[in-house]
This record gives structure tokens, C-alpha cells and sequence, in this order.
């Protein structure tokens, strides 16, 4: 039996409802496979906190004046704080665009505010993520492509301020717990309203897909330990309703949370699979646990997330790294 989604925030991309009291959820439309971010309105005494306020393009904007006019709220007035999750521009693309409309700050974990600036740094070119590409084994031309698809302007927030992992923020008429989740990204948080038993969970959690954990050029290493560890230290929160950065809501953490790390089991054991006896490279590893047709969008997901758990599986010892101008692995 899988864990199975809530009944609420069932809403249409694009449309915004009630998912708690004083919460409203936004499916912001995003340019991606990933059809929605969710983001989520929290009234309080004071003014609104938004979490998470999606991808920059056209329709999100319109998406927004529509959802924000529907929980009542007042784009120009009202907010209070912007928070994000994690750096991703499906996350904090809008975060400029709403502190501009609202004069609120932005917030986010310290760590992740540092990963920002130097990834969304418009003068930052796209040759060591080549290199690395091509050292993993990609050739020139895909490489090339793949990388061309990080360059999405993403203009960061004049004024970031930094959370710090167990700090308690004041959220609705309630509170609520920074919980540092690394693993999705470096300096990824949830929060979590122990009282209303309520998850903002990010990307850390999702339902129907699996958040992508994979090691880049800016990442620390071992992402996917550092993944399974914080997905396991949030066993037995008092937690009733998960409010995720896509897919479904859902009621069962524990479930979800079993759910994925047999997921990543499987996807360890169907890398080790893919062996047969000589050595690949990372990108070889990756067309063969992902054969299906890839975008150049996806295959710098396809090829992260192989090196992540190809570096796990070298970590327990079952397959090595041979270092060179290519990198590969073989089985031990
Ligand atoms: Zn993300």
C-alpha cells in the first residue's frame, strides 16, 4: 500500500485554495515537466508570510495577482516575509518580484543564501560545469546543450536574511521550527508547526515523484547520505498534513518517508546492476538506468543524480572511482 495524497489542494494549476486554516495553497504553473510549485500563503496577526513564491515567467505572475486576490490578501501591502525552501529558480525565481511588490525581506537558510549568490551569479559562465560534465563523461556537444539550460537569469533578492537551523519563527497565529534538511540542496529546510501538526516541506518530501538528489559542481558531498540521514531525522514528528513544493498534499510522513528510502534503496541496487564487469563512466552509468529519451534540461538531472548515488555506492565499498581525465567506477 502506497501512501496515498490528501483530498485537499486538489485545485487546478493556476487556482489557489484553503488547505488549513489560515493557509492557502498557489499552484504556480512552472516551464518544466513538473507541471506546478506549490506555494503556500500563511495569514497572521501581523501580515502574510509567503513560502516559497515559484518560477519568474508570465503566467506565474498572473497566476499570483489571481491567488492572492482569492486568499485576500494584498500583494503591495500585506506581506509580511518571503521565505524559501532552497535555492531552485522554481523556488525563489519569484522571490525578487514579490519582495519588490511587497517591500518584504527574504529569507533563507545562512548556508543557502551563500550557495545563491554564487549560483545565480550573472557573471558566472558555464565552463566549469562543462568540464565537469565532460570529466564524468559527456561528450563536448551534449555537455554543451545540457549546461546552456542553467542559464535562466534568475535575479536574486536585494535583501536576503538568514535563518539559522532551530530557530523558531513566528507563522500564522502559531510558530514554527526550522528543521535543516540537506540533501535536494546543501542548505535545504522544512518547517514545521509542531502545535497545528503541519510539514512545509519543500522539496525534502514529495508524493508521486521522488525530489532529485544529485552531486553538482556547488554541492558538498555525499547529497544523497546527507538525504537519507535528514529524511530519517524527521521519524515520528508530530506531523498530520504535508505541504509539499509539488505534487500532492499528504496525511502519512512516516509512510513517505519509508517510501523513499526504499526508493533510493532500489535505485542503488539498479545502478550496481548496470555493471558488467568493466568500467563506466558516470554518463555511460546514467543512459543505462535512464534509457529513456532525454531533454537537454534533464540529462544534467540524469547525470547528477547517477553521480550521487554512484559515490554513495563507493562510500559502502561495492564499486571504486578511477580517477583521469574521465572519471569511471567499477564494481569491487
Ligand atoms: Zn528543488
Amino acid at each position: 500500500m502506497s501512501v496515498a495524497p490528501s483530498s485537499l489542494g486538489t485545485q487546478p494549476i493556476g487556482e489557489t485554495s484553503r488547505v488549513s486554516e489560515g493557509v492557502y495553497q498557489v499552484k504556480l504553473p512552472v516551464p518544466f515537466p513538473l507541471k506546478f510549485v506549490a506555494s503556500y500563503l500563511v495569514e497572521g496577526r501581523e501580515g502574510w508570510t509567503v513560502i516559497d513564491p515559484g518560477f519568474d515567467y508570465p503566467p506565474a505572475r498572473e497566476a499570483w495577482e489571481a491567488g492572492a486576490a482569492e486568499a485576500g490578501l494584498d500583494l503591495d501591502g500585506d506581506v509580511e516575509r518571503i521565505i524559501v525552501t532552497h535555492l531552485h529558480p522554481d523556488h525563489i525565481g519569484l522571490a525578487r518580484w514579490c519582495e519588490e511588490r511587497s517591500g518584504a525581506p527574504v529569507w533563507m537558510l545562512e548556508g543557502e543564501i551563500e550557495n545563491a549568490r554564487h549560483l545565480w551569479d550573472p557573471e558566472r559562465g558555464t565552463e566549469d560545469f562543462v568540464r565537469y560534465l565532460m570529466r564524468n563523461g559527456m561528450d563536448a556537444q551534449t555537455a554543451g546543450a545540457t549546461a546552456g539550460t542553467t542559464r535562466l537569469g534568475v535575479r536574486l533578492p536585494e535583501r536576503l536574511l538568514p535563518l539559522r537551523a532551530g530557530d523558531t519563527i513566528e507563522l500564522g497565529s502559531g510558530e514554527a521550527r526550522v528543521v535543516h534538511t540537506p540533501g535536494h540542496s546543501d542548505f535545504h529546510f522544512v518547517l514545521h508547526d509542531e502545535q497545528r501538526r503541519l510539514l512545509f516541506a519543500g522539496d525534502h518530501l514529495l508524493l508521486e515523484i521522488t525530489p532529485n538528489i544529485g552531486l553538482w559542481t556547488y554541492t558538498a558531498p555525499h547529497p544523497l547520505r546527507r538525504y537519507l540521514d535528514s529524511l530519517e531525522g524527521l521519524r515520528g514528528l508530530e506531523v498530520d498534513l504535508v505541504f509539499p513544493g509539488h505534487g500532492p498534499l499528504f496525511h502519512d510522513l512516516d509512510g513517505r518517508i519509508d517510501e523513499l528510502l526504499a526508493h533510493h534503496e532500489e535505485r542503488l541496487s539498479v545502478m550496481l546492476a548496470a555493471f558488467d564487469g568493466r568500467p563506466l563512466t558516470p554518463f555511460e552509468v546514467a543512459r543505462r538506468v535512464f534509457p529513456d529519451d532525454l531533454t537537454d534540461h534533464q540529462l544534467r538531472f540524469a547525470l547528477a543524480e547517477t553521480l550521487a548515488h554512484l559515490e554513495y555506492l563507493a562510500d559502502e565499498g561495492s564499486v571504486e572511482r578511477l580517477e583521469g581525465d574521465l572519471a569511471s567506477y567499477r564494481t569491487v
